[in-house]
This record gives C-alpha cells, sequence and structure tokens, in this order.
C-alpha cells in the first residue's frame, strides 16, 4: 500500500554515476544494465568536463603517476551523469562495475560493465562514488542547478518533474 511503498522509499539510497568518455559509444547498453538491475535513473545529463573540473574531481589522486591521463582522458569528450537510486545503491553500483581495471575485471567478473565497455586501468567506462558522502557531493556538483526550480538554460521551462 501507499504508506508502506513511503516507508520503504526511507530504505533506498542514491549514489552518483558517471559514464566515461570511453564509455559514451556504450551509453545505450550501460543504461539498459543499470535499469535491468533495478536502479531508478532520478537524474542524468550529458555534459563535458573542462580539464579543471576533472582535475577538481580526481583531486584526491593528484600527483599520482596516471593523474595527467585520467584527467585528460575525462576532459577529451562527453559525460553522462546520473543519480541512481536503489536499496544499498552505493555498494550496488561498484559491483554492478567490477574491478577498476577493465582488463583484471575481463578476468574475475567477466560480466560487469568495466569488464564489457572499458580497455583498461585508466579507460575503464564508468564511475561509481564509493561512498554515501562522496556520492552527495559529486552529484551536487554535476547537477549543482537542480533546484532552481526550473531549467537553468530554458527560462520559465515546465518539463522537469523532479525538482
Ligand atoms: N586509475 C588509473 N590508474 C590506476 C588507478 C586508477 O588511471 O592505476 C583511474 C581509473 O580511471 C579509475 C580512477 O582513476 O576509475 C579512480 O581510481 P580509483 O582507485 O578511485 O578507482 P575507482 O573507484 O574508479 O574504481
Amino acid at each position: 500500500d501507499e504508506f508502506t511503498k513511503k516507508h520503504l522509499q526511507g530504505f533506498q539510497e542514491t549514489t552518483f554515476a558517471l559514464i566515461k568518455p570511453d564509455g559514451l559509444k556504450n551509453m545505450g547498453r550501460i543504461i539498459d544494465m543499470i535499469l535491468a538491475n533495478g536502479f531508478l535513473i532520478k537524474e542524468l545529463r550529458m555534459c563535458k568536463l573542462s580539464l579543471e573540473d576533472a582535475q577538481n574531481f580526481y583531486k584526491a589522486h593528484a600527483g599520482k603517476p596516471f593523474y595527467e591521463a585520467l584527467t585528460q582522458f575525462m576532459a577529451n569528450g562527453l559525460c553522462v551523469a546520473m543519480d541512481l537510486v536503489a536499496e544499498n545503491a552505493v555498494k550496488r553500483w561498484r559491483t554492478l562495475l567490477g574491478p577498476t581495471n577493465s582488463e583484471e575485471a575481463r578476468d574475475r567478473d567477466p560480466s560487469s560493465i568495466r569488464a564489457l565497455f572499458g580497455t583498461n586501468n585508466t579507460h575503464n567506462a564508468c564511475h561509481g562514488s564509493d561512498s554515501l558522502e562522496n556520492a552527495k557531493k559529486e552529484s551536487a556538483f554535476f547537477f549543482r542547478d537542480r533546484n532552481f526550480g526550473s531549467c537553468a538554460r530554458l527560462e520559465n521551462c515546465t518539463l522537469c518533474i523532479i525538482k
């Protein structure tokens, strides 16, 4: 009933997912897997990160040997940002992604997203937040104009159903 539904919704969590530039060509298949695995897509937008955005997004890795290549790669094409809702969403999305390195993913978890659509340790198709706290931060960055009540670019847009 309605009460139970509302009550259960309280136990759902939201994670942040990003299709990286190398995953874009498989966006349809990735979204199919997201939906088939019971996630609700609450927000979705395509965007292109500036190099500064990419450096900021991966600032925890600043100084590591792969940082330069990683940030260049992230700023070198379109990304698809999503808020995914499910019970245990943070953990379940990371599981669906598989290991960070797509080559390793093909050995250890061949049906995972990174095994299927990524290439190597840097080009691995998708990102998933590693904690609820980071999910909130990352989502806030990508959807920072969501609380305007109407689309930030289309004045008086009434199409948005999620405020
Ligand atoms: N990465 C890389 N080389 C490495 C480790 C990571 O290029 O040796 C990239 C890869 O794209 C990864 C991102 O940096 O997704 C963030 O690394 P992290 O260890 O946080 O892995 P994730 O949480 O994305 O699985």
